[in-house]
């Protein structure tokens, strides 16, 4: 059997990394195994339809690398793709239910309906429309919504590869609406109806849509259906791993962490994680090896956590692990704006200091600015330092022009003679490394991190290092 998978977003607003990892456990199945991933959008919810978000779908889904065989931006054989544009093949499928005498209109106003629901509530009784389903409902004309009728509520049970055997009762049963009085399908309806058309094997969506499988279930019985594979991925919980991640929780949208320079390597690496491990210690996998590893058994059934330290950890290890060259292509939007003057060859070389540094592509100004403007002085960095507290403004001016005389007396200017210049000054001064070396440190880039100092200081060259030290005598 080919497997063909999908990923079906409703373009209701921004993408969260929740959204993706539902397209990305598909993916991963299909790239593995040869078949095909279709991407479907599921736009017949009118009320929360936002403009320009399928765009935003299509675009992320592209920067992560996660193609689609057939779908919007692609075409294909079982198109159209999107919902809005379905809606007869609907309509054909609700009038074969009408017909068998599986399906009917609903006269009831949307208030009526609100009142059983309270009468059922003030009897302390779970709503079950079906309970007041009309006797002699009218005509279906289209104005009104289509209900499906649930004729014999039985207990359904299904295996699902990530959850196990799951077996839920008839009281999961009702009728609920396939087509609504705006004439477009509900998802309940239109995803099983394109689902069989489009071929669909395996689906893999969130588990918010477990408790709805009955009826699914029953329906797919009611249109003479074999349901595909059904597969429901574990919640991504907040950080606390109390509830289920919400926007308040920290999580921001995929399209705000790829411009805070989160690789897409790593967002991809963070998202299978979230949910998937391979059985062993390793933590960073490339997209390749996601793909020959990843299995549905391994997906784990309780809520996995959202840690944003944790992308954080994984972004910086990818671009420790890219090339330098790689990386400068990646950066070019990233300097501050005062490294526009410097050529390439000089932005390599600061490049290649800050790498195994970075955690994001966004801290790079931060990183880096002082290599290319004289950094505003700020004796704040010094008085708060646990180390150089310390000391005196006397002692740490004394220390400064030793440090000053004794580099100006270096000819050859490089790491290695700058390092060994640093340890004398060790010895010279009898301060600890961590007293002498972040002095110098602050005082040459003013900012809160900076690379190697030997490093640092071979690149400022030897004038920019004397004077900088020299303005603080
Ligand atoms: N349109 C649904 C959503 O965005 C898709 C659920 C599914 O994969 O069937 O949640």
């Amino acid at each position: 059997m080919t497997i063909r998978t999908r990923f079906a977003p409703s373009p209701t607003g921004y993408i969260h990394v929740g959204n993706v990892r539902a397209a990305l456990f598909p993916w991963l199945l299909t790239r593995q195994q040869g078949g095909s991933f279709i991407l479907r959008i599921e736009d017949t919810d009118r009320s929360r339809f936002v403009p320009g978000a399928e765009d935003l779908i299509l675009d992320t889904l592209e920067w992560l690398g996660i193609d689609w065989d057939e779908g919007p931006r692609k075409g294909g054989s079982h198109g159209p793709y999107h919902q809005s544009e379905r809606l007869e093949i609907y309509h054909t499928w609700a009038k074969k239910l009408v017909e068998k005498g599986l399906a009917y209109a609903d006269p009831y106003t949307p208030e009526e309906v609100q009142g059983f629901r309270e009468e059922a509530r003030a009897l302390k009784k779970a709503f079950l429309y079906r309970d007041y389903r009309p006797e002699n409902p009218p005509e279906w004309d289209g104005t009104q919504p289509l209900r499906f009728k649930v004729t014999s509520p039985k207990r359904y049970t299904w295996n699902d590869p990530v959850m196990g055997e799951l077996s839920a009762g008839p009281e999961a049963l009702d009728d609920f609406i396939l087509i609504k009085a705006d004439g477009y399908p509900t998802y309940n309806f239109a995803h099983i109806i394109d689902d069989f058309e489009m071929g669909i094997t395996h689906v893999i969506r969130g588990l918010e849509y477990i408790s709805s499988t009955p009826k699914y279930l029953s329906l797919y019985e009611a249109l003479e259906i074999t349901p595909p594979t059904l597969v429901c991925l574990p919640h991504i919980m907040a950080p606390d791993g109390r509830k289920k991640l919400g926007k308040r929780d920290g999580a921001k949208s995929v399209t705000d962490y790829r411009t805070d320079g989160i690789l897409p390597e790593a967002m991809l690496n963070f998202l299978a994680s979230m949910g998937w491990n391979d059985g062993t210690e390793q933590e960073i996998f490339s997209r390749q090896e996601l793909i020959d590893k990843f299995s549905l058994d391994r997906v784990q059934r309780s809520g996995a956590r959202f840690d944003e330290k944790r992308l954080l950890w994984m972004n910086g290890q990818w671009i420790r692990q890219i090339s330098l060259d790689d990386l400068y292509q990646r950066v070019e939007s990233y300097w501050p704006q005062s490294a526009a003057q410097f050529d390439a060859s000089y932005k390599h070389q600061v490049l290649a200091l800050v790498q195994d540094r970075l955690k994001t592509l966004a801290e790079l100004p931060m990183m880096s600015r002082f290599f290319f403007e004289e950094p505003d002085v700020n004796w704040e960095l010094i008085t708060s330092n646990k180390q150089l507290k310390k000391l005196s403004e006397g002692e740490i001016r004394e220390l400064l022009k030793t440090v000053h005389d004794k580099l100006a007396e270096l000819a050859d200017w490089n790491p290695e003679t700058i390092q060994e210049t640093l340890n004398q000054l060790l010895e010279i001064t009898g301060q600890k490394p961590g007293v002498l070396f972040s002095l110098i440190r602050i005082v040459t880039t003013w900012a809160p991190f900076s690379p190697q100092l030997n490093d640092t200081l071979a690149l400022f060259g030897k004038d920019k290092t004397l004077s900088r030290i020299a303005s603080q005598l």
